[in-house]
């Protein structure tokens, strides 16, 4: 029986083609395909600026520097999303706080938001669940009433739209928050292996993230006075750099970013019509003046109808069957990591409620309709008998 993972990547001979033939060039790292992958980055969100980076989580991490996080400051994200939207907080010693999630959207609810914001905080990190865009109309009012900066995770989001007005924006275009950061490890829209970027509007936040990506190193008209050889360490920077082989990948991917993104609204649209006579299951969100770009599709057991516990016995059925579900996510605060510094159960009852009921079902470019076909019935048959 074949195993059908919840997510995989998406690789075909063009970008191989690509890959090996930066490996026969000059350069496999720092050469000319870095920009050039930034640059059709930019122009596919409609962002001003981009910086390539070696992972997802390297980008938070520097989002986080770039917007000056120091010991002590507070940083609100939402419970429901992977640890390194909080962990990347913590690299900067400051303090994640974690504000409830919207039920009907599953993304940060921004009336919680509003008091959840302290003199103490300095940024925001909302995260688009699922591939779904948060509400950037409120957090950017919110986050601009209080003088706070804003992290977008869209991790999830790469290739997402959300109305405002009648005017629909991509994710990344950066006019409703400072910096947007995305992901291309192989479960992500597109995958470079590991790799991520931050894309921004703003120069000066541009040139801290291009300098803290390699060791907090600069090169300009000041030291080129000094000599040719000349360099200046100012800041502690990292090295988090993307090399060409990755970046080439990233280039032959993201021409298939739209194809990529049609094909899972497609699959997520199938997994919908099948499963909305399931009496059991509550289905994903996705409301008006919203393009998801369904990163994962999560689907939950409806609290009335069934007693907690029941959702062990579902997933451990259809692993059984061969199907990779997976739960996303464990709260971020229900690690031990995070109870060891003082986080305590009861903190986001949505999200922790959520937590217990949901897991997610299969989706990738490339998974048969017929396959999700199969899926939705193994998964009926299931929850009658679980
Ligand atoms: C994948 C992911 C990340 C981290 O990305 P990596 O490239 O794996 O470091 C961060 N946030 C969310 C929500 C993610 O899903």
């Amino acid at each position: 029986m074949k195993y059908i993972p919840y997510g995989r990547q998406s690789i075909d001979e063009r970008d191989i083609k690509e890959v090996v033939s930066v490996l026969r060039s000059d350069f496999v790292t720092q050469g000319p395909k870095v920009k050039e992958f930034e640059d059709t980055l930019a122009s596919f969100c409609g962002a001003k600026y981009v910086v390539a980076l070696s992972s997802g989580t390297a980008a938070l991490h520097l989002a986080c520097l770039a917007a000056g996080i120091e010991n002590g400051d507070e940083v609100i994200t939402s419970p429901l999303t992977f640890a390194a939207s909080a962990n990347c907080v913590l690299y900067c010693q400051g303090v994640p706080k974690f504000t409830d999630i919207d039920p009907l959207t599953l993304n940060i609810d921004p009336d919680l938001l509003e008091n959840a914001i302290t003199k103490k905080t300095k940024a925001i990190i909302p995260v688009d669940f699922a591939g779904l865009p948060c509400d950037y109309q409120r957090i950017s009012e919110i986050a601009s009433k209080k003088n706070l900066t804003v992290i977008q995770d869209a991790a999830h989001s790469l290739g997402a739209e959300y109305k405002i007005g009648k005017q629909w924006f991509k994710v990344g275009n950066g006019q409703h928050s400072d910096m947007t950061i995305f992901s291309f490890h192989p479960v992500k829209l597109i995958t470079t292996g590991e790799g991520g970027a931050v894309a921004t509007n703003n120069k000066k936040l541009y040139e801290r993230l291009l300098a803290l990506r390699a060791h907090g190193i600069y090169k300009d008209k000041k030291t080129a006075a000094k000599g040719l050889w000349y360099y200046e360490m100012r800041d502690l920077g990292f090295n988090y750099r993307l090399t060409d082989v990755q970046s080439a990948l990233g280039i032959s991917q993201l021409k298939k970013a739209e194809l990529f993104v049609k094909e899972r609204r497609e699959l997520a649209q199938t997994y919908s019509q099948y499963l909305s006579a399931v009496e059991n299951i509550v289905l994903p969100p996705e409301p008006s003046g919203k393009k998801s770009a369904w990163h994962i599709y999560p689907v939950r057991i409806k609290k009335s109808v069934n007693p907690l516990g029941k959702r062990k016995a579902v997933f451990d059925s259809l692993r059984k069957e061969g199907i990779g579900v997976q739960v996303h996510y464990i709260p971020v605060y229900f690690h031990p990591f995070y109870q060891k510094m003082g986080y305590k159960m009861g903190l986001c009852p949505r999200a922790e409620d959520y937590y217990k009921r949901a897991f997610s079902l299969p989706l990738y470019p490339g998974l048969a309709p017929s396959e999700v076909k199969s899926i939705v019935r193994k998964l009926i048959a299931i929850l009658k008998y679980a």
